[in-house]
Formats: C-alpha cells, structure tokens, sequence
C-alpha cells in the first residue's frame, strides 16, 4: 500500500460567487473527515482556480485562503475556458501533491465519491474516472443530447469514458503524461485516457447544481462539443472521402443512363433530376469543404502553440 497521499482538490471557478460558500464548507468538511480516516495527508489542500470571474469569485478564494490554510487560489489573468482553468490548477500544484482530484464549482458531482477514489488509488490506480450513473437531475434535453454524443464520439473511434467528465482522480505520475500533451485545442476527457496506466472507475449520481446557474449554455455547450469531436478524430475526413467516392460512383451510372436515353432519342426529360442532383452535389461538396476547413483551421491554431494560459497569482501556504 501506497504511504498516505497529499490530495490537492482542483476546482476550476468561473462568476461561482453563489455556489462556492456551499461549496468551500462541504469540500472542508470533508477533507477533514478524509484526514481523520487516515486516506490523506494533513498537507492536503483545496485549490481553487479563478477563471477570469467578473464577480466577486476571487475576493472570496482570498478571504477563505486567509481564514484556513486548507484552502488555496490560483488566479488566471482572464477567462481562459473550464478547460484550460483546469489544467493550469493541475500543472500549477502538480508539484507540491502526490494525487488530485478535480471537480466542479457546484459540487453536482458528488463528493463522497472521493473515498472511493482514494481507495482506488491506493491499490494501485493513477486515473480514476468519476462515472454518472444516473441522470436524473438532467433535463430530458441534457440527458439525450449528452449520452447521444458519447455514443457518437464512441462510434467515431474516439476513446472517451462513456458518462464520465471532468470529475477524475490524477496521480502525478499521470499528471506528468499529461503535460506533455502540447495540443492546444483541449479537450481532457479524450487526452486522459491516452496516457493510459492503471485506471479505475468510480460511479456516483449527478446532482443538482448547489447554487447558481450552469456556465454552459447550450451554444458553448455545442461548441464544446464540436471541439471535443474534431480534435479526437479525423473520421469525419475519412467519411467525407467515402461521400465523395460514391458519389462519384453514383455519377458514372447516371452517366451511362443519360447516354443511353441519349442515343434513344428521350432528351427532353431530366429537368427534376438535374436540379435535384445539382442541388445535392452541391450541398455535399459544401458541406465537405466546411469539415475539411475545420481541421485546417485546427491545424493553424496549433501551428501557433499559443499559451494557454497565464497564472497571476497562486495563493499557497508560503505566502
Ligand atoms: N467554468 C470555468 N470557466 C468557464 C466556464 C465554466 O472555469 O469559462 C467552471 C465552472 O465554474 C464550473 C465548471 O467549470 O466549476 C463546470 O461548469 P458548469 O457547472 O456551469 O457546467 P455544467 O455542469 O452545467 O455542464
Ligand atoms: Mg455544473
């Protein structure tokens, strides 16, 4: 058995002055209830990441700070995505903990579901995946549309953990897999499982938001989504290649058809089928430009290997 961890808790911020009271009270309870079991060390921390917040988010990771050494704060120089805010929490305390866990803000993954982490990690796991196994909580919209893309990531050839989003333990040992990840475009859920090791999963309901409302309306959701799919496979190249051959296929029959009603003397027919065929051809070359365009402008962005973030301050227990 591995010597009792120092667990570092990420938890990325973005306008969360509602929920993150709640928030800091439970996650504080229960790392001190952590202690006492003996899972974690006495140095484990909460570190909370302010992506860029315009309300008073980061004043209140301040005051916790100051009140209880148990809490820490990282903040970002604007708002940089849940992503990115997550992963500069993970590299920026990747050095001083043995393990992190990150979750969100509104504690809609249920945090008791971390002794069962811990314990997976103690026998022997570097990743474990939080996995919903109930929705209920969702909308009937939420649900359908979030299961519908996992499936379809699945079926694309993308390897994702079906239901199972930010909410995962990390080792360091995996954390240092993950930062040689250069992309920028980043979608973590699909990055983690590539690095591979041992790895576990931990299932647990998904609740309703403690307070507040969702930073993912349905356009960044969609977006988010997108990105998601087009930086993890190229198989809608693949497929559009394949639309093209057989259209081409289709073509070279209609070809001989319209020679042979060619040479029967029946031309002045054909005016339905040429609009139809016009119009789908040219939907079809538009819509595979349109795909092919995406992953260009994929490669432009990470042609510039921009930053991904900037920390301005880290609030930790030396300061
Ligand atoms: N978040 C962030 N930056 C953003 C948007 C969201 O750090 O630009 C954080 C947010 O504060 C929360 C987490 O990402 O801790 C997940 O967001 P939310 O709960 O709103 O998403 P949902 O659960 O509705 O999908
Ligand atoms: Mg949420």
């Amino acid at each position: 058995m591995k010597q009792t961890a120092v667990l570092y808790l990420v938890i990325p911020c973005y306008n969360e002055e509602e929920a993150l009271p709640e928030t800091a009270k439970q996650l504080e309870q229960k790392m001190l209830s952590l202690m006492q079991k003996q899972l974690i060390h006495q140095n484990s921390r909460i570190v909370f990441v302010n992506d860029g917040s315009k309300d008073k988010t980061w004043k209140l990771i301040q005051q916790y700070h100051e009140e209880n050494h148990l809490f820490q704060g990282v903040n970002l120089s604007r708002n940089k995505g849940h992503q990115n805010a997550l992963l500069a929490g993970l590299m920026t305390v990747k050095t001083f903990c043995d393990v992190t866990i990150s979750l969100d803000a509104d504690l809609q993954d249920d945090i008791d579901a971390i002794d069962h982490m811990m314990e997976k990690y103690y026998s022997g796991c570097e990743i474990v995946y939080g996995v919903r196994n109930s929705r209920e909580t969702d909308t009937f919209f939420k649900k359908t549309t979030a299961e519908g893309y996992y499936h379809l990531m699945q079926f694309l050839g993308a390897d994702i953990v079906f239901n199972h989003a930010d909410y995962r333990l990390m080792s360091r040992k995996a954390l240092d897999g993950l930062e040689q990840f250069k992309e920028a475009n980043l979608f973590l859920r699909g990055i983690v499982p590539m690095i591979g090791y041992q790895t576990g999963e931990v299932y647990y309901a998904r609740k309703e938001r403690t307070a507040g409302e969702s930073k993912y309306p349905l356009k960044k959701m969609l977006s988010f989504a997108w990105e998601g799919l087009t930086s993890l496979t190229i198989k809608p190249i693949k497929m559009v290649t394949t639309c093209g051959a057989i259209v081409f296929f289709v073509s070279i029959i209609m070809l001989i058809y319209c020679l042979i009603r060619h040479f029967t003397g029946e031309t002045i027919q054909g005016w339905t089928s040429t609009v139809v065929s016009v119009w789908a051809i040219g939907g079809l070359q538009l819509l595979s430009i349109g795909i092919i365009g995406e992953y260009i402008g994929k490669v432009y962005l990470e042609s510039k290997a921009r930053p991904k973030y900037f920390v301005t301050e880290y609030l930790n227990d030396e300061q």
